[in-house]
């Protein structure tokens, strides 16, 4: 363990305090995480020192801001290896970003009567983008399925994909099962049959390295806000040649080349896919989420992250009545989990009242609760500020909680 977990949480003003006059133990990072200092202050800066609005600005702070903005474009490009920064689209979030890929690729290459593969286990974000487009081409939806223990039954894709299949919707990381999926694999699958890969990144660009030409995908996508960063930003990087070829996403300034009532031209990537006014200042401040990542490293940041995933399943499994979904290997720091005869949202409302912060519900991925028959679970997840210590007060406030019904 490289990582000095003091010294972190140090950096994470919020995390110091007491709810119900218990110290707060956040576990539901999977939604969101919390902030830096180093980030907070980053927004504080561009308020007070430097802030004007992008691109078209004749003066000095408009220039600086203008600067400032790229700089993180740049930090996103190095940070996904990225081949070019024309390839990374700032969004306001994955959600935009899936809507982005969605429309603009239908519009480019979706005919009527063709398939997208969207995978069982999604989020509500990776399907319905894709089912819209769908709706509006006259293409249909396939589903690719998962086997009990959550994970993707790619050896179906086989059966699945036929000459009208376009593209392949899958997440890296589920946000409730915590499964890494085998994206590079589906990658080759998939181009060896000239169809397209659009992976939703939300929960493991905060988790592990990502490499997109390694993964050799299509399309990626991901929020600032899961990442130590602030809302409102999110990121969808995709190959050049399919993002030249697809049209503009929106229609407004900064996104035209030029524009008569005779007809309009766009502007080159990425600003195609940016129309009007960014949202800068959370832009610039996403750097410096980028930068308090990289200083952690990536690699500890995911070992310290397992090491808390092993230690609380070893702890939970052995409950009576409790049940964790989905595989305990290859997986991230994610754990979904009922306890007979207790109903999650009960479970989450007495954490709470120790302090505990986890998620209960369906967590925005019905086809998947559907599988499992379930209508939802308790969600703890991790980040890299997390302790042992906070999943020692969980599990013996959940065998409180347990006793108590
Ligand atoms: N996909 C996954 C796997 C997610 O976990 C989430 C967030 N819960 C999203 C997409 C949507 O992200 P956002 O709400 O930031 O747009």
């Amino acid at each position: 363990m490289t990582i000095e977990i003091q010294k972190i949480r140090e950096d994470f003003p919020i995390l110091d305090q007491k709810i119900y006059k218990r110290q707060l133990v956040y576990f539901d990072n999977a939604a969101t995480t919390q902030r830096p200092q180093q980030v907070i202050d980053a927004l504080n800066q561009t308020y007070t020192e430097y802030y004007g609005n992008i691109h078209r600005g004749a003066h000095f702070m408009a220039d600086k801001a203008t600067a400032a903005y790229e700089e993180t474009r740049e930090k996103v490009k190095n940070l996904i290896n990225a081949e070019s920064r024309e390839q990374i689209i700032f969004t306001k979030g994955t959600t935009e970003s899936i809507n982005l890929a969605a429309f603009s690729f239908g519009e480019a290459f979706v005919r009527e009567g063709d398939e997208i593969i969207v995978s069982e286990m999604e989020h509500h974000s990776n399907i319905v983008p894709w089912q819209l487009m769908a709706g509006r081409k006259g293409a249909k939806i396939v589903m690719l399925p998962i086997d009990d223990d959550g994970r993707l039954q790619i050896e179906k894709l086989d059966q699945l994909i036929t000459p009208k299949t376009k593209l392949i919707a899958v997440a890296h990381v589920s946000n409730v099962l915590g499964t890494i999926n085998p994206v590079a694999t589906i990658a080759r699958i998939a181009h060896t049959k000239d169809i397209r890969i659009f992976v939703d990144g939300a929960q493991a660009a905060p988790h592990r390295q990502i490499d997109v030409q390694d993964l050799d995908v299509d399309f990626y996508a991901f929020s600032a806000h899961k990442m130590y960063g602030p809302n409102g930003v999110g990121v969808l990087y995709g190959k050049k040649e399919l993002l030249e070829q697809m049209p503009p996403y929106q229609g407004g300034g900064e996104m035209i080349s030029e524009v008569k009532f005779s007809g309009t031209t766009y502007n080159e990537l990425p600003y195609k896919f940016e129309a009007g006014t960014p949202n800068i200042s959370d832009v610039i401040a996403f750097g410096a989420a980028i930068d308090y990542l990289l200083s952690i490293g990536l690699e500890n940041l995911a070992s310290w992250e397992h090491e808390l995933l092993e230690y609380a399943t070893s702890k939970l499994i052995v409950i009576p009545g409790l049940r964790i979904y989905g595989i305990q290997a290859l997986k991230s720091g994610v754990i979904s989990f009922n306890v007979e005869g207790i109903h999650f949202f009960d479970l989450g409302t007495m954490l709470d009242k120790f302090g505990i912060a986890v998620r209960t519900g369906h967590h925005c991925a019905d086809p998947l609760m559907d599988h499992f028959d379930i209508q939802g679970t308790v969600r703890a997840s991790f980040a890299v500020y997390n302790t042992k210590e906070e999943i020692d007060v969980f599990v013996e406030a959940l065998k409180k909680v347990i006793a108590m019904f």
